[in-house]
């Protein structure tokens, strides 16, 4: 079976949370607890994760990309401004800044797979208004410089948490450094509702904003005292009450599930650490996701024909998630218009995007392979490897067998 870890750990608490629902009758978010029994699972789902993950507030969604749009709308993204995304990362971050009628803006990454902080300044603008960190594979960025550089230049930071919920950078968990974060519930994920997401931040103003956007322009639970005051036009992309239900009962498996991939991708490590060859990816903080180990080999030939051998592919050719593999945006210029709000001329922004446009990405993806941890996902490259229930006689074949390949290279 192909899906995230959470997808293989479904049990009688997610049954029960969402039985409880059915047998309540109420599958819309909004009631009054207790009357005509509604159980609030969504709110509960927010109070919970928004307490173990740090946030003020957390708004749950429909989906990951639908979070990202929360996040750009929130900030007053739009038309004429630039946000800078790696190319490394899934379509989703590119499309919600597209959608959002802003312009993405292509950045490097480095060894950790995620966005290099040294290639940053280099695409900043007076357009710039925001830089989207992707904790890709669930490490994290390297925060600290990028937090400096945002301060420096007056920018939003928007974490895209999507691979990487429940992951900490030096203490603090991934969402709660940048100004406000999205998060998918998407079944690839680290847990999951088959398809949902949220919204972390800790501003007050910011998350008024979120939950408009995501709801109509309401104010926050719809408590009655939004007529009147809805000051920003929005979406539909509420959660209902049967993911609710079982968001509430993967959130509380969160901290196990993080445990064991630890565990698991530490074993699997140690049994590879004396090879040569290959290095391990940079992982920005130990208390990363775990949910997948990738290699990145000296040259790419040792990339192929190591994946050759395991029947998968380097992340270059793994599908979605490359810039390079990304005809929606390929060849195509995202433009928009903004005028100025004083009495300066109207300007356009443009940007196009071509194949191979990032060299460096392109050097070490092509070097890169993901074996999975906790993530079997073939469009992620990591159709191969364990999920979090092998046993650790599992564990330990899939080492021997990636050890006597690697030799033989
Ligand atoms: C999955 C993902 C998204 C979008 O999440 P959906 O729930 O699929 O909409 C956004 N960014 C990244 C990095 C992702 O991996």
């Amino acid at each position: 079976m192909a899906g995230g870890p959470g997808s293989y750990v479904f049990g009688a608490e997610e049954k029960k949370e969402l039985m409880d629902v059915i047998e309540s009758g109420n599958l819309f978010r909004y009631g009054t607890i207790g009357v005509d029994g509604f159980l609030g699972k969504v709110a509960s789902f927010e109070a919970e994760m928004a307490e173990r993950l740090g946030h003020k507030y957390v708004v749950a969604t429909s989906s990951g990309t639908g979070s990202l749009l929360c996040c750009l709308a929130a900030l007053g993204i739009g038309a004429g401004d630039e946000v800078i995304v790696p190319g490394y990362t899934f379509i989703a971050s590119m499309s919600s800044i597209i959608l959002a009628n802003a312009i993405p803006v292509l950045a490097e990454i480095d060894e950790s797979l995620t966005i290099d902080p040294a290639r940053i300044e280099e695409l900043i603008t007076d357009r710039t208004k925001a830089i989207m960190p992707v904790h890709m594979l669930g490490n994290p960025c390297d925060m600290d410089p990028i937090m400096e550089i945002a301060k420096k230049h007056n920018l939003y930071v928007i974490e895209d948490c999507c691979q990487a919920v429940g992951a900490a950078y030096k203490g603090k968990r991934l969402g709660t450094i940048g100004d406000i974060a999205a998060y998918s519930l998407n079944t690839f994920k680290t847990i999951t509702t088959g398809d949902g997401g949220f919204v972390g931040t800790s501003d007050q103003n910011l998350y008024e904003r979120a939950f408009g956007y995501h709801d109509q322009g309401h104010k926050p639970h719809r408590m009655g005292v939004e007529v009147g005051n809805r000051s920003i036009v929005g979406m539909n992309l509420r959660m209902n009450e049967l993911s609710g239900a079982v968001a509430l009962a993967q959130g509380r498996k969160l901290d196990g599930i993080l445990e064991k991939l630890r565990n698991n991708k530490s074993i699997l490590k140690n049994k590879l650490s004396d090879l040569s060859k290959f290095s391990f990816r940079t992982i920005n903080d130990e208390n990363e996701c775990a949910t997948l180990l990738t290699l990145i080999f000296d040259t790419k030939e040792y990339a192929d024909k190591f994946c050759e051998a395991i029947n998968s592919v380097p992340i270059s050719h793994s599908g979605w998630h490359v810039y390079n593999n990304m005809e929606q945006i390929l060849n195509k210029i995202t433009a928009t218009e903004a005028n100025c709000p004083y009495d300066c001329p109207k300007y356009v922004v443009k940007s196009e995007y071509h194949k191979h446009m990032l060299p460096q990405t392109d050097s070490i993806l092509d070097r890169a392979v993901n074996i999975s941890i906790g993530v079997v996902d073939k469009g992620l490259g990591s159709g191969v490897g364990v999920n979090i229930n092998s046993s650790l006689d599992d564990i330990n074949d899939t080492a021997t067998k990636i050890r006597e390949i690697i030799e033989s290279l």
